[in-house]
């Protein structure tokens, strides 16, 4: 299917050439003709899979009547709201919008706790038709007069499983009443539980229905690898896998705040480029550690899921688990971060004997089977090297250290090691060399009056 069957408009059309789409993702096929239609629309689909456009271009479409250059603030008033549970994924879909929308005289803008207000409600006052926001933040600026809603025309609920995880359904309520009923409302979820079918149910008038993955499958682009390894042996296991060319660059999950700090001081000493991402750290510090990241001036950004959930990061070749999660379901989340939008990728996890319980909770979640390593033996004692220098050990083949580690690294057949040393898939390439070129992504810009 061509993107010009779809519908959109040829203003809309120039923006997605400019991105070098050449053909709708899945979700776009489904949800953007049911949105360009007026319908709400209710669909399950994990980041990676193109959502973002597929709710933005067809609501970019349905608001061109309204866009004007004019700088009265009256008549930019809020049409569409965009809401988000993480500052970086605001942050992500408003330059996805403002990138969608640049030949549109459309503002967008983005308001999220962590940074000061004034910006935001200078932003706000001049006046924007597409806000992105989370939730706790954009309450602080309903409570101060700073924004209005009664001319939404559009509410989006973007990773609305990942809200409801964090509280935020109470300010979200607070929200939804406030918008006009007559609102056109489209909810993305990348899981469907009771909670959410129950909010759709409140919320969305007879909602079209769109899946294009079964709930908790995981890109097939994505190879999935389990590190037999010591808990006492782990840092080691990581620094070796990081030094030894097998991987270009790598997102690294902990479970707590604590153990990524500690982790990134680790790979830091260790010589290893780190920085860590998570919700103890300043929004300037996350900001910069993610642009950092993609301008891959970083070999490792070490994140917690609330920090790393909905991240977009191209051509992302590897995610880490050096701590399996708690919940399976996050699993599905992490490694989402690469294999994203058809491009391959690889998820490691390291798996100490206490952690195969684990293992088997995520095969069954997402009906596949792993493939385990052989157990990585821990660090030799001091003396070993010494030994190791007798020229008849050297020969000998070390029985149980797994060949992952021991066997230079050659890329998974069909991708290829791009000029910066990262992973793409053969196919993508052309894109792949564009987005080199692409300046970095400005989280903190002001919203843009387009020409
Ligand atoms: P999302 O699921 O919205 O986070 O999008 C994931 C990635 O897919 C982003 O980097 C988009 O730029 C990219 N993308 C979205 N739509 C397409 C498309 N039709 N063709 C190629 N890449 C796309």
């Amino acid at each position: 299917m061509k993107f010009t069957e779809l519908g959109l408009d040829d203003i809309i059309l120039r923006a997605v050439v400019d991105e070098g789409y050449t053909e709708p993702t899945l979700i776009q096929q489904e949800a953007i003709p049911n949105v360009l239609n007026g319908k709400d629309v209710m669909a399950a689909a994990q980041t990676g899979t193109g959502k973002t456009a597929s709710f933005t271009l067809p609501m970019l479409h349905r608001l061109l009547r309204h866009a004007n250059s004019s700088t009265s603030p009256a008549k930019h008033p809020v049409r569409a709201l965009i809401l988000t549970p993480t500052r970086e994924l605001a942050a992500q879909v408003e330059e996805s919008a403002q990138r969608y929308g640049k030949h549109v005289s459309l503002r967008v803008g983005c308001v999220y706790g962590g940074v000061p207000m004034n910006p935001q409600i200078d932003m706000l006052r001049a006046g924007v038709e597409i806000l992105v926001a989370t939730p706790g933040r954009l309450l602080d600026h309903v409570g101060t007069n700073n924004v209005r809603f009664s001319s939404v025309e559009f509410l989006v609920l973007d990773e609305a499983d990942r809200m409801l995880d964090m509280g935020f359904l109470p300010d979200i309520k607070k929200i939804v009443d406030l918008i006009p009923p007559s609102r056109q409302t489209l909810l993305f979820s990348a899981t469907y539980s009771e909670d959410i079918r129950r909010l759709a149910g409140d919320w969305l008038k007879n909602p079209v229905k769109v899946e294009v993955a079964p709930r908790n499958t995981v890109t097939d682009t994505i190879q999935h690898t389990v590190l037999n390894v010591d808990e006492r042996d782990k840092s080691r296991q990581l620094v070796r896998l990081l030094t030894e060319g097998k991987i270009s660059q790598a997102l690294i999950f902990c479970n707590t705040k604590i153990g990524a700090n500690r982790l990134t001081r680790h790979l830091q000493n260790k010589g290893v480029e780190s920085e860590a991402i998570h919700s103890d750290r300043s929004q300037i510090e996350r900001t910069t550690a993610l642009e950092n990241f993609k301008a891959n001036k970083t070999k490792v950004l070490v994140a917690t899921d609330i920090a790393a959930r909905g991240l977009d990061i191209e051509q992302l070749p590897h995610v880490v688990n050096y701590d399996l999660p708690h919940n399976s379901e996050d699993y599905v989340h992490r490694i989402g971060r690469t294999g994203r939008a058809g491009q391959k990728g690889e998820a490691i996890s390291f798996c100490t004997p206490n952690d195969q319980e684990s293992i088997r909770a995520i095969e069954k979640l997402i009906n596949k089977k792993l493939k385990q390593s052989e157990p990585v033996r821990s660090a030799p004692a001091r003396s070993a090297p010494a030994r190791e220098k007798s020229p008849d050990r050297k020969q000998r083949k070390q029985p149980n250290v797994d060949s992952f580690f021991s066997e230079p690294y050659t890329p998974q057949k069909g991708l290829i090691v791009s000029e910066k040393g990262g992973v793409v898939d053969e196919k993508l390439r052309p894109r792949a060399k564009q987005a080199d070129k692409k300046p970095l992504a400005a989280l903190f810009m002001p919203p843009k009056e387009n020409k």
